[in-house]
């Protein structure tokens, strides 16, 4: 029985997708997976087999499960959050620590860490959004990435996902007692109550019944139990795969409660979520609601696009196309027309093409490899959203401003040439109707060739250059890009697998599978010597992989999969890829940090 203390804790975490994670928790010698239910166990109503912890209020514990015994501040866990000021304070037992989450989502400084921080009184803001929300962000910030955050007496089927995905690592089955009395039964679609329920439900418990109305207290409530379970194992499966986002919003789309909730994280809450995104990742992105313009990684490679990326310096005109259901575009049918019009052209390295498309808005051609460009499915109907048009016009009109061109050609469909004329003035439109049709198709390689014509010839390997510079101030911003991909460096390979050398040493290479930029030594050096991405260690050999009880300091901008550099003894030491983000790998004490690719 664990009360209060719970002696040696750890924490292992073996997949991330927002602020949702899912591994392991070790307490005493015990193993648990993270994120859990704690079932309360009393008496009246024992804990059911399946529960892998317990939560106990009358200090009656269970053989052979890890049992967290409240009963010595039972009453500070959920309270009105009217009481007096002096109520809500920070309560501390040995290793479990209970914060008072409040009407201003103030969440006091915790120095603490290593323990299971209870989010008191969570139920009684649960209905003012904003407040809620907030008070979730702020004690996942507070506590750390080596702690546990418990949110008691919230967590039904339907909004499980929401929960975890705002950093929840475990909830409890208090509301499903409390809506088991109300003979309300979970699913994750909604609640549902037993009179209106007919055979909604074929799990072990209804399938008992021919009624649901015939269910007692008990049925209930261990259909409930159930439901809160395998919308559990579905979270950890979603988790694992980076898809949890997708899955919340399935969840909260038919709430207006949970989707108020999940707005106001999108939008007043992207920093949070962002560090918590990695730079790729491999399932392929569903972005089928509004609130899909608003997936952090989405929202990051627009304002990459917008504030880091610098066009090819070479490129003269722009050439606007429309995206293509088949990623990366440039291997569609259609893109493969375009191409062959715009080579016709004559001297194409002056062009620069950009697809316009939702919800990353523009993309430039070197960008198309790199996720979610090359890895995202949309509705395609031919209507765009008013949300959408804004989005894309907002971002053309800022990306012009810090990439100018000579010319302008839209080979978009009507409505999308008519709001590029909106941001840009008048362009060349060349597509009549159909962007594939002969007509269309002659009309651009007409209108580039008496373009380019004007310029002088650029050749391919200059191109290139420039390519890998804009890809690289993409990655790291313009100045590290300016130091990486110098003028009169030298390219070889073809393709989209090149290599950059300068003075005969190898600084980076595009990686084909990422669609990045990946360091050499040498490379490492720059990005070091700029004081970018850093993580320090300890004077310790290092095999493979910087174990994170191992890392002192680690820039706070790094994000899980990009280029990092190792600091050891106060001196460059390797390059690797980030396996967590900047801040997570200090406080960690379990788990890769960084896998090194190359080190001295
Ligand atoms: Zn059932």
């Amino acid at each position: 029985m664990l009360k209060g203390y719970l002696g040696r804790m750890r924490i292992r975490v073996a997949c991330r997708d927002g602020a949702g994670r899912c591994g392991d928790l070790e307490i005493k010698d015990r193993m648990v997976s993270i994120p859990n239910i704690i079932y309360l166990h009393s008496k009246r109503f024992p804990s059911p087999d399946f529960a892998e912890i317990i939560g106990t209020l009358d200090g009656r514990g269970k053989e052979g499960k890890v049992t967290i015994d409240f009963s010595p501040f039972s009453e500070r866990i959920i309270y009105p959050a009217s009481m007096p000021p002096s109520f809500h304070r920070l309560i501390e037992e040995g290793d479990l620590c209970i914060i008072p989450s409040n009407l201003e989502g103030e969440i006091p400084d915790i120095r603490l860490r290593r323990r299971i921080f209870i989010l008191a009184n969570l139920v009684s803001i649960y209905e003012r959004s904003r407040i809620f929300v907030k008070n979730l962000v702020e004690a996942r910030e507070r506590v750390g990435y080596n702690s546990i955050l418990y949110a008691p007496g919230v967590a039904d089927a339907k909004n499980l996902s929401l929960l975890i995905y705002l950093g929840v690592d475990l909830v409890d089955s208090t509301k499903a007692l409390v809506s088991a009395r109300k003979g309300m039964l979970f699913f994750p679609e909604g609640n549902v109550s037993v009179e209106d329920a007919g055979k909604i439900c074929s799990c072990p418990i209804c399938e008992k019944f021919e009624d649901p109305e015939d269910m007692g207290f008990e049925d209930i409530l261990l259909h409930n139990l159930l439901m809160l379970r395998r919308e559990m194992d579905r979270i950890r499966f979603f988790i694992s795969k980076g898809r949890l986002r997708e899955l919340v919003e399935t969840r909260v789309s038919n709430s207006p409660e949970l989707l108020e909730k999940f707005r106001i994280l999108n939008d007043e809450f992207y920093g949070f979520l962002e560090e918590r995104t990695p730079i790729i990742k491999k399932e392929r992105l569903m972005a089928c609601l509004r609130e899909s313009l608003d997936y952090p990684e989405i929202k990051r490679f627009r304002k990459r696009v917008i504030e880091w990326y610098e066009k090819p310096r070479c490129t003269k005109i722009l050439v606007l196309l429309p995206c293509s259901a088949k990623k990366p575009y440039s291997q569609s049918k259609s893109h493969g027309m375009f191409k062959s019009s715009i080579k016709g052209c004559g001297n194409t390295n002056v062009i620069h093409e950009m697809i316009v498309t939702s919800p990353l808005g523009i993309v430039p051609r070197e960008l198309e490899m790199i996720y979610p460009a090359n890895l995202y499915d949309i509705p395609v109907t031919g209507r765009w959203f008013g949300d959408e048009l804004e989005m894309i016009k907002d971002m053309l009109a800022r990306y012009i401003k810090r990439n100018r061109y000579d010319m302008i050609l839209s080979h978009l469909p009507d409505d999308l040439s008519a709001l590029v004329e909106e941001v840009l003035g008048e362009v060349v439109v060349t597509c009549k109707g159909n962007p594939t049709s002969k007509e269309s198709l002659e009309n651009l390689r007409r209108n580039l060739k008496e373009m380019v014509s004007g310029y002088e010839h650029v050749s391919r390997e200059e191109r290139l250059i420039d390519d890998l510079r804009s890809i690289s101030s993409y990655q790291f911003g313009r100045e590290v890009a300016e130091k990486l991909i110098m003028d009169g460096c030298e390219v070889k390979g073809k393709y989209p697998s090149l290599r950059v050398f300068w003075k005969r040493k190898q600084i980076c290479s595009l990686s084909k599978e990422r669609g990045l930029i990946s360091l050499s030594l040498e490379g490492g050096r720059i990005l070091f010597s700029e004081n970018r991405n850093i993580v320090e260690i300890e004077d310790v050999d290092i095999k493979g992989s910087v174990l994170a009880p191992c890392v002192k300091r680690a820039d706070p901008c790094i994000r899980i999969e990009d280029e990092v550099v190792i600091k050891r003894e106060g001196r460059f030491y390797g390059v690797g890829i980030a396996r967590m983000n900047g801040r997570e790998m200090v406080d960690l004490e379990y788990g890769e940090a960084v896998r090194l690719r190359h080190h001295l």
